[in-house]
């Protein structure tokens, strides 16, 4: 692709900054640039069809920062680079970057202010020589029609990934985790379907049937003689609805499963970003005694106050903070942090993203109740877990030896 094709957005909160990234570009032979005071504006861009190749974002903006602005990307399944900059803070550079690099979003740098234009165009250099300035591609692009389809069709179902008990080694959950089986296209991911899925509305549904598959699983599961403990993945959306809480409760009933083997997942930055925060909702839940997780932890900022005022009973680490915090110290300062707090709040807590063995010595060290990860199992059919749970007992042993 030449240059001139390369679509560019550019996001920071100085209107100065903006013009003189632009400007800079267009000296090297960019033409496709549109410039944004806010994270707002530059979404409802994107939403308008101008998906960019290349992101240069500014980290710190008031209301939406760059962090958000990723994860709003991320649901709209982003697949174009990002080029980080900001003002003076290299810790949060780092953390941002290990964020967008857990998302498999490609980051070809970042930049401190004031950006020098010999660096900036040193960047787009190598990316250029790299990939010719190849897109590289969402893969298909659903439609919310075709979506729907799947969903009504029984399409989407559900995988599940263990979660061990870092005293002892045992087996003591399964969280499940949506997949798309699509008929020509194979197994989808959650991250190409989930962002569509709350776009069109149909994400309560979605979780319905997300939910009721969960229930028929894990019944199958304990007649086999696998009782298992399981977490569901929930939209903070889906608990602003009054009635999701009448239907769970009717489910697990309706399948003789006990609420309190029921754990609902929902992600700090959604909690967080949502100002009507479903407090009446979660609690009617805790109640009913369902449990109630806090995942991806580390990711939204949330204070000690936000927290004290929602009856969790679980935290649940950001992989970004869990895989290689041991060989690097901003990873682990913030995965301490995260541990503290949960004992403070008396909560129990799970580390997510265990990818090796140096991994998994690191959270069993460091008094962290529970782990999931690669290194324990990838998310699998619910059919594959007997299997899996017999070939783990053995690993286990090894592993846990006193
Ligand atoms: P999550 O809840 O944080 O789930 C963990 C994700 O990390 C899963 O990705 C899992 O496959 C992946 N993972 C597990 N172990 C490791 C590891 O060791 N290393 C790495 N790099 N990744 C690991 P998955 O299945 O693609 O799901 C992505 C996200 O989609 C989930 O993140 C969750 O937020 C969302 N999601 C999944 N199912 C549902 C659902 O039914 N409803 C809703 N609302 N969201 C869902
Ligand atoms: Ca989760
Ligand atoms: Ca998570």
């Amino acid at each position: 692709m030449e240059r001139s094709g390369v679509r560019i957005l550019l996001l920071d909160d100085e209107p100065f900054i903006l013009k003189l990234h632009a400007h800079m570009l267009k000296e090297m032979g960019f033409v496709s640039i549109r410039a944004f005071e806010s994270g707002a504006l530059a979404l409802a861009d994107v939403d308008a069809g101008h998906v960019p190749d290349l992101v240069l974002l500014d980290l710190s903006m008031p209301e939406m920062d760059g962090i958000e602005f990723i994860r709003h990307m991320v649901k709209r399944s982003f697949a174009g680079r990002l080029i980080l900059i900001s003002g003076e803070d290299e810790r949060l550079l780092q953390t941002a970057e290990r964020l967008v690099r857990a998302h498999g979003i490609d980051i070809l740098g970042h930049l401190a202010k004031p950006v020098k234009p010999a660096i900036l165009r040193g960047l787009l250099d190598s990316w250029e020589q790299r990939t010719s300035f190849t897109p590289r591609g969402p893969g298909k692009v659903y439609s919310g029609e075709e979506l729907r389809k799947a969903i009504r069709n029984g399409e989407i179902i559900n995988y599940y990934q263990p979660k061990i008990s870092l005293q002892t080694g045992d087996l003591i959950g399964v969280e499940s985790l949506a997949r798309w089986q699509h008929p020509a296209d194979g197994i989808i991911p959650p991250a190409r379907f989930i962002g569509l899925a709350e776009q069109i509305g149909a994400i309560d549904e979605l979780t319905g049937v997300v939910f009721h598959k969960a229930l028929v699983d894990m019944r199958a599961l304990e007649e086999r003689g696998l009782p298992l403990p399981f977490a569901v993945n929930l939209a903070v959306t889906t608990l602003n609805s009054v009635e999701f809480a009448d239907f769970a409760a009717g489910e697990t009933m309706r399948l003789s499963v006990s609420p309190a083997n029921v754990m609902i997942e929902v992600t700090e930055s959604q909690l967080i970003a949502d100002q009507r925060a479903p407090l009446d909702v979660l609690t009617r839940l805790r109640l009913m005694r369902f449990k109630l997780s806090i995942d991806d932890f580390g990711t939204g900022y949330s204070s000690l106050s936000q927290l004290r005022n929602i009856p969790f009973d679980e935290l649940k680490i950001d992989q970004s903070f869990v895989h290689r915090a041991s060989a690097d110290p901003a990873a682990r300062a913030m995965y301490d942090a995260s541990l503290g707090l949960a004992k403070q709040l008396h909560i129990k807590t799970v580390a997510e993203g265990v990818e090796d063995r140096a991994d998994l010595e690191m959270v069993k060290g460091s008094g962290c109740d529970s782990a999931q990860g690669y290194f324990i199992a990838r998310p699998m059919p619910a059919s594959a877990l007997p299997g899996w749970a017999e070939g783990w007992r053995d690993r286990a042993k090894t592993l846990f030896r006193a």
